[in-house]
């Protein structure tokens, strides 16, 4: 036996894997990832995902993607194709293995008649209502139906009229007979089909007015999909004895094991897709794919890689315990990615013009810049420099806070990838306001410093003739709080409303001319940034991917 602890990627769930394949019990490995399509996918299923089919490509085996779509009242196509789009993009195939529980609603049908003809399932005539108050509590066992002792004939005769749809909603289900005095609850003759009439399926359509509760679904799929280990979160620990069960009593192909594991909790965020469903559907953000999202398409559309979550995935481990991730492990997962990966360019934020008056009008020299301060391999630009520059507001200060080392009138300051600036005078309009800067280059600091001078800072700037306006997105954490809704009121109530501040003003390098969506940069002394689907090439786009530094609550921005 391996120590689990000699790879960061060992688990518990590995070491069951290791130790079924030493004993033979098998030679390949099957696993799934099952989502019900009725939201998009967040970073708590990247979790999953990364897990399940990690382990198919790790060891000899397969991984499916499942739909467990037995809800069509809160399913949709959007969230199936959406799905597919995600798990993808995360890096991950499931070959010809793409699956619909709904695939197997005839067969899970001919499974409940062999329950029937066994004495382990009836129909039941008592509401919803009735079956809640007849289950009894943790402390009380609950009381039988009293259609509980049905004869099998007119069993199966009603079973099959209520998917004639001779029954309306509710007037009758199927229940397994199993033992409503045990200490688990889940065992005390759950349901295993409703009525349903009206509604229409994404995949099966109007073909179906009975449809099979997930607990009964889920083990059965699994078993027809000889899945060997299924991996699930714990809060479906109390539901595995009727998992076995299923799997035990009817004639499937194989027999799973059940295997939970801890679901991933992130701070400053919500994970429920409830709660998820509702920001979208009330315009708390604008959409699934908001930036500001945990989902897969909105921290796609924030700037992270699939890289980036897949190493987060495998950094925070797998593990039974519960417990709360700190949203920094996620920022620095992306951070160390595009730190070696992307590349630099230069962005004002919020641009002041500083006109350099050693230079004429109209001359324009091309100042060649690396891409990578590490990576040559990512090649250099060109930085067009002439008479009229801008950098950004906060690199001026005409009464600067001690230790300023940028800009201020009288000093001297390198411009990044360029010269050594002096700054001889400021030029306010009627309020006060600084709307210019004069200055004089040294001309003779390219690449090198100024000759018994000390030159403080390095700012970043852009040619005022050749930059480009651009809208810069400035993304945060989409509330205030670490748990959301842990005071009290509602998550609502710890939105942070300083989430999203828009620069439509910030003039940027004319290399990122023509940025595609989805590209990556790192804006120098800024952050990360990615080039936004709404980007056109008159108005590009760029959100805040992350900052440089971790500066949450240090009131740095
Ligand atoms: P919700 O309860 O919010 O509706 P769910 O967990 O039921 O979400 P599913 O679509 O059923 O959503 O989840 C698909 C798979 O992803 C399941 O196997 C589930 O255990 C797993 N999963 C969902 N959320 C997390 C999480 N936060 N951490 C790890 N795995 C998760
Ligand atoms: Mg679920």
């Amino acid at each position: 036996m391996t120590d689990p602890t000699d790879s960061p990627r060992s688990n518990f769930i590995r070491q069951i894997i290791e130790d079924d394949l030493a004993a033979g019990r098998h030679q390949r490995i099957a696993t799934r990832f099952p989502p019900e399509p009725n939201g998009y996918l967040h970073i708590g299923h990247a979790k999953s995902i990364v897990l399940n089919f990690g382990l198919a490509l790790d060891y000899p085996g397969t991984c499916n993607l499942r739909f467990d779509d037995t809800n069509p009242n809160k399913e949709d196509v959007e969230f199936v194709d959406a799905i597919q789009a995600d798990v993808r993009w995360l890096g991950f195939d499931w070959a010809d293995r793409l699956y619909f529980a709904s695939d197997y609603f005839e067969q899970l049908y001919g499974f409940a008649i062999e329950l029937i003809g066994k004495g382990l399932a009836y129909v039941c005539d008592l509401s919803a209502e009735e079956v809640r108050a007849y289950r009894g509590t943790l402390t009380e066992p609950g009381r039988e139906s009293p259609y509980r002792n049905r004869s099998v004939e007119e069993n199966l005769d009603l079973f099959a009229r209520m998917r004639a749809g001779e029954f309306p909603d509710g007037a009758r289900s199927l229940r397994a007979r199993i033992d409503m005095a045990s200490p688990n609850i889940n065992l005390r003759d759950p349901v295993l089909y409703r009525i349903r009439h009206g509604v229409i399926h994404h995949q099966t359509g109007t073909a179906w007015c009975l449809y099979p509760t997930y607990d009964y679904t889920h083990p059965l799929s699994d078993a027809l999909e000889c899945i060997t280990h299924s991996i699930c979160t714990l809060e479906f620990e109390d539901h595995r004895p009727f998992y076995d069960w299923c799997v035990a009593n009817v004639s499937v192909p194989c027999k799973p094991r059940q295997i939970e594991f801890s679901r991933l909790n992130l701070e400053y965020t919500v994970m429920s897709k409830r709660l998820l469903t509702q920001l979208v559907a009330e315009g708390h953000v604008t959409g699934w794919d908001d930036p500001r999202m945990p989902t897969i398409a909105g921290l796609r559309r924030r700037g992270y890689t699939p890289a980036a979550i897949r190493a987060f995935c495998e950094r925070i481990g797998v593990t039974k315990s519960d417990n709360m991730v700190e949203m920094a492990m996620l920022e620095s997962a992306i951070r160390e990615d595009l730190d070696a990966t992307a590349p630099r360019r230069m962005a004002v934020l919020r641009p002041l013009k500083v006109v350099i008056e050693n230079i004429p009008a109209g001359q324009v020299e091309q100042l060649p810049a690396g891409n990578h301060p590490k990576d040559t391999a990512l090649g250099t630009r060109t930085l067009p420099f002439d008479r009229e520059i801008y950098i950004d507001r906060n690199d001026f200060s005409e009464q600067p806070p001690k230790g300023f080392k940028r800009l201020m009138p009288g000093t001297e300051v390198r411009l990044r990838n360029a010269y050594v600036i002096r700054c001889d005078q400021v030029i306010k309009d009627a309020e006060g306001t600084v709307v210019e800067l004069r200055a004089t280059a040294d001309l003779d600091t390219l690449g090198r410093n100024p000759e018994g001078r000390k030159v403080g800072g390095v700012i970043h700037w852009v040619s005022a003739a050749h930059g480009l306006r651009a809208e810069l997105r400035l993304y945060d954490r989409l509330f205030r709080v670490p748990v959301p809704g842990a005071g009290g009121a509602g998550f609502l109530d710890d939105i942070n409303h300083d989430s999203l501040v828009v620069l439509t003003d910030s003039v940027v390098e004319p290399a990122l001319a023509g940025a595609a969506p989805g590209e990556r940069f790192q804006f120098e002394r800024e952050g990360y940034f990615v080039t936004d689907p709404d980007s056109t090439a008159q108005r590009p786009v760029f959100n805040l991917t992350v900052g440089l530094k971790d500066t949450w609550g240090k009131g740095q921005r």
